[in-house]
């Protein structure tokens, strides 16, 4: 017996131990987390959740990582901020899911992030069914990304820009002097393009309808570039003359077609106001080759179960998941009833194998994204147009079929969108992944979550300085006893918005016929002069109706523009690319509404150069004080000397970005501190003038709390200030760059800059999901600011899941049934007590628990 084998003693750690942690605010914390369970962190926006999670534990994951396969990293990598900790033990190497910041590019789709189109390739390459006598093609030739892919005509992009005479030359009355070409370029390179048309012997002083068609259509369509000596400002008669008597030219200049000054001037300019110029003469129309499925017509030839690969991506994914189960159903069977029955040329038996695999390789990555609720997107929809939620969701889905164990998952508020009965499938998807090894830590403001944990970190007791401790660390249970903690009021009860008598309606807005994404043809009553919370499924069309019809619809109404952001457009934007289609009208008086403004999750910015203090405009305030000093006068220095954004006191190392960009072979690029300027964005000499002994580096440095206390008793600047810690902001810091904002801070941001305005009383407010991201606590402080606003005569209007938000609504509209297709249709309406008691849908239930 003494023969079996005794392993020598590993230092196995079952525990991730945490010793001295100070990165941002954390107060020299010690922590120890059970491996292999759920582990969620809890805490008031800006108690420092993140900056254990994230900040701590994961980047020391990361860092390690890094060191281990690229030494050459390690010098870049501790610049770019190794974690303030004096030691952790026992962690497993880390895969972070974070929100989403900012929008992802055009052309990323679901289909790409969850690289299942990679696989439908493959799919359609090996098992697809081709025409008599085309050769089978290549994966890649089903991609439009690729050369061999993409339809030759508009290279990929499935539309086509064209341009028409009637809208280059709007007026052919004129003459080409008198500018008949609309969209000829202004100023002198105009005039030159119209002597250089003189010195071709063009007549450009004829009304332009008088004009041959031959000479027209060479002027406006063609693609030569013809370079010739020029006489400036002469008629061609004149220019004849001076050809004869051997004038000497001016200059040699180059002609380009009207068509092509405008493809060419849209696709290269880099000034936005140029592109804005030439694109009002441009058309974007559906490419006529490909039908705006952007692929060669080999590639279209080629079909599965009757779709070609185009018209399959734009299936919901459900159906996808029933097609191909079905497929491989009927593989199975007909394997298994007749193996000898004469295979078809399709169907040739190696074709039915592949056929199989690829379609079962694709289903068992399809199931967790339906599982997850994801069944109504589609392969194609491109990633800008998904919420930060749904984006999460589907890295998420997309992480269960990698197949890793052994690994801490660290995610971001996974239930971010999600409505209550969608939270009860997250749950089990994550228990999947602890189930396989895995250990998961979470970052999360849901309750349901909480309860769900084997193991709480609660943090805080408050945001920023107020914060940084841990106040609990242990089994959810065990938390009822810390009476330090905000938390412990909601997970057990005691805390919550006091429930009240919904308002009256002033008036009803009706909105008819609306048509919309998955809403047709829905009429709905919109009270005003109320709160009103629009609920439903995650996918139900909560977004469609509250942040995409309404606006629109209203906006039409009350003849103004509704978004007044001033972002740089993108080419979408400015083409209005294949608007999604909207229809529906608002029927009756539209009484006591003068404005509508749109509150919504997108970011504030897309650059680091715009940033809290920038977007609310307190930083203009704040640069005239540094201006106003008696060192700056002395000096000389204007307010837009204390500017990152322009040259003269920036730093021009990093043009006051505070940070270089270091490209990395093989990994991603990283960001370091700026080695001149080490972060503060400015020459030293700028940062010679204080106020309060303060620089206006520092004044960036300062979270909006601190803020608040160092310009106290300046109205101008705390006016801000306040409106940005009423909507729980006071963490946030005031140059913390746009692009690090999660969509719903930079929602809240917008709200608050919103809320410093004077209140009129006749403001239809649209919101979208304002308390996802936010704590209990921090909902509560919202929604009393949102009951404010409605107090003063506004009107509110907000697509939202918390149940105890919806519970003090006036008014409920609950969308549904279910997701896509399957909802789209109010499911009931009128007051909570209304809407619970009627007990239809999936909100009902919840809304009645929270009316309790
Ligand atoms: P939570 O995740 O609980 O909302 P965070 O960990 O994001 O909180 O923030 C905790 C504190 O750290 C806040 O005061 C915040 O302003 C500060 N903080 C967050 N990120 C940074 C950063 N990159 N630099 C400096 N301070 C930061
Ligand atoms: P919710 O806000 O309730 O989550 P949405 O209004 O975002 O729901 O979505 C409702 C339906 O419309 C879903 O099936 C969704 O996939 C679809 N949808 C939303 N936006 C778009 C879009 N830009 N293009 C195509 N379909 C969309
Ligand atoms: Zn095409
Ligand atoms: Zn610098």
């Amino acid at each position: 017996e003494s023969s079996s084998f005794v392993p020598p003693k590993l230092s196995v750690q079952p525990d991730v131990r945490v010793l001295g942690a100070r990165e941002h605010n954390l107060q020299d914390v010690d922590l120890t987390v059970p491996r292999d369970a759920t582990v969620v962190f809890t805490g008031v926006s800006g108690s420092g959740k993140s900056s254990l999670a994230f900040g701590t534990l994961y980047a020391e994951s990361q860092r390690r990582y890094l060191e281990s396969v690229a030494p050459y990293a390690r010098r870049l990598i501790d610049q770019a901020g190794v974690p303030d900790v004096d030691s952790i033990t026992g962690m497993p190497p880390a895969v972070a899911l974070q929100q989403q910041r900012g929008s992802g590019n055009a052309r990323s789709t679901v289909g790409s992030i969850t690289t299942l189109s990679s696989l439908v390739r493959m799919l359609y390459s090996r098992a697809g069914d081709y025409p008599d006598g085309q050769p089978m093609l290549y994966a890649e030739d089903f991609s439009a990304n690729t050369v061999q892919g993409a339809c030759s005509e508009c290279h990929g992009i499935g539309r086509v820009y064209t341009v028409n005479e009637q809208q280059m030359v709007p007026d052919p009355s004129l003459t080409i002097r008198e500018r008949a070409i609309a969209s000829w370029p202004t100023a002198w390179h105009g005039h030159q393009l119209r002597d250089v048309l003189v010195a071709l012997g063009y007549d450009v002083d004829v009304p332009w309808r008088d004009l041959p068609k031959k000479d027209r259509d060479w002027i406006l369509y063609t693609d030569e570039t013809p370079s010739v000596p020029v006489h400036s400002r002469l008629t061609l008669s004149e220019s004849k003359a001076a050809i004869e008597a051997g004038v000497e030219p001016s200059y040699s200049g180059t002609f380009v077609g009207a068509r092509r000054y405008i493809l060419d001037t849209f696709a290269n300019t880099k000034s936005a106001s140029m592109k804005r110029r030439v694109a009002q003469f441009l058309t974007a129309a559906i490419c006529p080759v490909c039908d705006g499925k952007r692929l060669k017509p080999e590639a279209l030839s080629v079909t599965f179960e009757g779709f070609d690969i185009a018209e399959f991506s734009r299936l919901p994914l459900r159906d996808l998941a029933t097609i191909l189960a079905g497929v491989v159903a009927r593989v199975e069977d007909h394997e298994a009833a007749s193996s000898d029955v004469p295979p078809t040329a399709n169907r040739a038996p190696e074709k039915r194998a592949a056929a199989v695999q690829l379609a079962s390789g694709v289903l068992q990555r399809l199931r967790p994204l339906v599982d997850l609720g994801l069944g109504y997107l589609s392969l194609s929809r491109t990633t800008p147009t998904l919420s930060g939620g749904e984006l999460q969701r589907l890295r998420l889905a997309t992480q269960l079929s990698s197949d890793l164990f052994g690994v801490v998952y660290v995610l971001d508020e996974p239930s971010a969108g999600l409505h209550p009965q969608d939270v009860a499938a997250l749950l089990e998807l994550l228990d999947g992944l602890k189930g396989r090894g895995n250990s998961l830590f979470i970052v999360e403001h849901s309750v349901a979550v909480m309860r769900h944990a084997d193991w709480l970190v609660d943090i805080g007791p408050g945001a920023g300085e107020h914060g940084g401790r841990v106040l609990y660390s242990g089994p959810p249970d065990g938390l009822a006893d810390i009476t330090e903690s905000v938390t412990r009021g909601y997970l057990f009860g005691g805390r919550g918005l006091p429930l009240r008598t919904p308002r009256e309606a002033r008036s009803w807005l009706r909105l008819e016929n609306v048509t919309r994404n998955n809403l047709h043809d829905l009429t709905v009553d919109i009270p005003l002069g109320v709160f009103t919370a629009v609920t439903g499924v995650s996918g139900s069309g909560k977004s469609s109706l509250v942040s995409q019809a309404l606006p629109s619809l209203l906006g039409d109404r009350l003849g103004r523009a509704v978004r007044d952001d001033d972002e740089p457009v993108s080419d979408e934007s400015l083409l209005a690319e294949a608007p999604e289609h909207l229809d529906g009208r608002v029927v009756g008086p539209v009484t006591g509404v003068q404005r509508l403004v749109v509150i919504d999750q997108r970011p504030i910015g897309r650059t680091p150069r715009s940033n809290v203090a920038t977007y609310t405009g307190l930083f203009d305030h704040v640069r005239r004080r540094f201006a106003d000093t008696p060192e700056a006068r002395s000096r000389g220095y204007k307010p837009g000397r204390f500017s990152f954004n322009v040259a003269g006191g920036r730093c021009p190392t990093c043009e006051g970005e505070g940070s270089v960009m270091v490209e990395l072979l093989f990994l991603p690029s990283v960001y370091t501190e700026c080695p001149d300027c080490h972060g503060t964005r400015y020459k030293a000499s700028t940062l010679e003038v204080t106020w309060r002994g303060r620089t206006i580096a520092d004044v960036l440095a300062m979270s909006v709390e601190e803020a608040n206390r160092f310009f106290v008793g300046d109205e101008e600047i705390t006016r801000s200030l306040a409106a940005l810690s009423d909507v729980g902001l006071d963490y946030l810091r005031l140059g913390q760059p746009a692009t690090e904002l999660s969509g719903g801070e930079a929602q809240r941001v917008k709200l608050a800059t919103e809320l410093q305005r004077a209140q009129r009383g006749d403001t239809l407010y649209v919101l979208d999901e304002p308390t996802s991201g936010l704590h209990c606590a921090d909902t509560d402080r919202l929604v009393a600011h949102l009951q404010t606003l409605v107090d003063a005569g506004n009107t509110v209007v907000a697509a939202e899941l918390d149940m105890r938000v919806i519970a003090v609504a006036d008014h409920v509209i609950d969308l549904g049934p279910g997701a896509g297709d399957a909802g789209g249709t109010v499911v009931a309406a009128g007051t909570p007590a209304h809407v619970a008691d009627k007990g239809v849908g999936a909100s009902a239930g919840y809304i009645a628990a929270a009316l309790q």
